[in-house]
């Protein structure tokens, strides 16, 4: 006679989960309209059912290591058709803030970013490191209205006589190179936790790992393309505005990207040999005019967004969760305060500027040390989890998951 299964529940996780918006999965009878509706979902790997079980049953290793929650775009259509009103789509969203916390590292940090009693810490971290750094620079005084149109923000960490690289510049490498660096560098531990996580879980039997080359051309790359063009999220059916708000929302965030590294190669490399590069990026520069676009796509895609959630919230009753609104009121405080900065600097306000200029620097600082901890780590988990799926069906992998298991 076979033996039964035995199933043990990890409490803790299952309390995480209806804390961060899973609260209904009790009610979920396992009819599968969820897993029909799913325009994400194939036929041969469907979710999100089985996730509902595993949820039920507070299989949270089980979880972490499926790729098909990171797949999941939080469309909302298996919500929508859901007779129990079991919300699957929430509960999937809220198993992804888990896997965050669960991949994160350092894990300290991970668990102090996904809780929001700890905002005040979390802002607090920021305020103290750039307001410190501000006091010993030097530069701790508000310039008047004429020095501010010259120099632009280029004094807010103080001026020194040395012509090869300003004092600026020193400084906010000096606060951001580090912070990215130790941000890509957890991100890579988290993912790479993932995707270990996750072949153990669909091919613990296979030898097989794809060359480097193999995983770039063949997985990573056009899962980044399917990415670009939100080929997924154009399938979404109950909450097709999302993709109206997502893809400004990233193109302006390539956009910005693109922005920074020529503000970094003309400041910090060309300003070493031209010190006349240190100075403010003329309006007329294409890349400033890139910037101002991009920051105008980005309020554009986050105002969407917001109408979004909270339709979301009224209509479907989503949970409020401090993992979806972080992110948002990160996003929104950068982009407010940059553009806000900007045009307060032309109008000659230079303490309304400078005061704009600081919580901008806070703002900005927060979205890039946290990221590989709140919603926008779904960037980077997600990319990898699409790549995954790819090896998970080339040749070279026999899925060993099916739907029922
Ligand atoms: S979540 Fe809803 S639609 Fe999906 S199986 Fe459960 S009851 Fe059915
Ligand atoms: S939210 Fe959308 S993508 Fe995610 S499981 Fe539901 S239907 Fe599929």
């Amino acid at each position: 006679m076979a033996e039964g299964v035995r199933v043990e529940p990890d409490l803790n996780f299952i309390k995480f989960l209806k804390k961060a918006g899973g609260d209904s999965m009790k009610k979920c009878f396992q009819c599968a309209t969820c897993s029909v509706v799913c325009p994400l979902s194939s036929d041969n790997k469907p979710f999100p059912r089985k996730e509902m079980i595993w949820a039920q049953w507070g299989l949270k290793d089980k979880l972490v290591a499926d790729p098909d929650i990171m797949l999941c775009h939080q469309c909302g259509d298996c919500t929508a058709y859901c007779p129990r009103g079991a919300k699957p789509g929430d509960v999937l969203g809220a198993i992804r803030a888990y896997a965050y916390t669960h991949y994160g590292f350092p894990s300290g940090l991970a668990k102090l970013a996904s809780n929001g009693r700890n905002l005040p810490i979390l802002i607090l971290l920021p305020v103290i490191i750039i307001g410190l750094l501000w006091l010993i620079s030097g530069g701790a005084h508000i310039p008047d209205a004429e020095t501010m149109r010259t120099v632009g923000f280029g004094h807010f960490f103080g001026h020194w006589e040395f012509p090869w690289l300003a004092k600026n510049v020193a400084f906010i490498d000096a606060i951001f190179l580090p912070a990215v660096a130790f941000s890509v560098f957890a991100a890579y531990k988290g993912v790479k936790s993932m995707w270990d996580a996750m072949v153990e879980q669909v091919a613990p039997e296979s030898d097989f790992r794809p060359s480097a080359r193999q995983f770039l051309v063949d997985y990573l790359y056009p899962s980044v393309v399917e990415i670009l063009t939100h080929k997924r999220f154009n399938e979404c059916g109950a909450n097709k505005d999302r993709v109206k708000g997502h893809l400004p929302l990233l193109l302006s965030f390539i956009a910005l990207f693109a922005v920074t590294n020529y503000g970094f190669i003309r400041k910090d490399i060309i300003g070493i040999f031209n010190p006349a590069m240190h100075g403010p990026i003329p309006l007329y520069d294409p890349f400033k005019i890139l910037a101002n676009v991009a920051a105008v796509a980005l309020l554009v895609g986050m105002a969407i967004i917001w109408a979004n959630r909270s339709r979301l919230e009224e209509e479907q009753g989503a949970g409020r969760t401090f993992y979806d609104w972080f992110l948002i009121g990160e996003i929104v405080t950068v982009g407010v305060t940059g553009f806000g900065a900007e045009i307060v600097r032309l109008l000659g306000i230079p303490s309304l500027a400078y005061f704009l200029y600081f919580i901008h620097l806070v703002s900005v600082f927060m979205l890039f040390f946290y990221m590989p901890y709140t919603k926008f780590a779904h960037m980077v988990y997600r990319t990898f989890a699409m790549a995954f799926e790819r090896f998970r069906d080339s040749n070279f992998v026999n899925p060993a998951v099916t739907d029922d298991e």
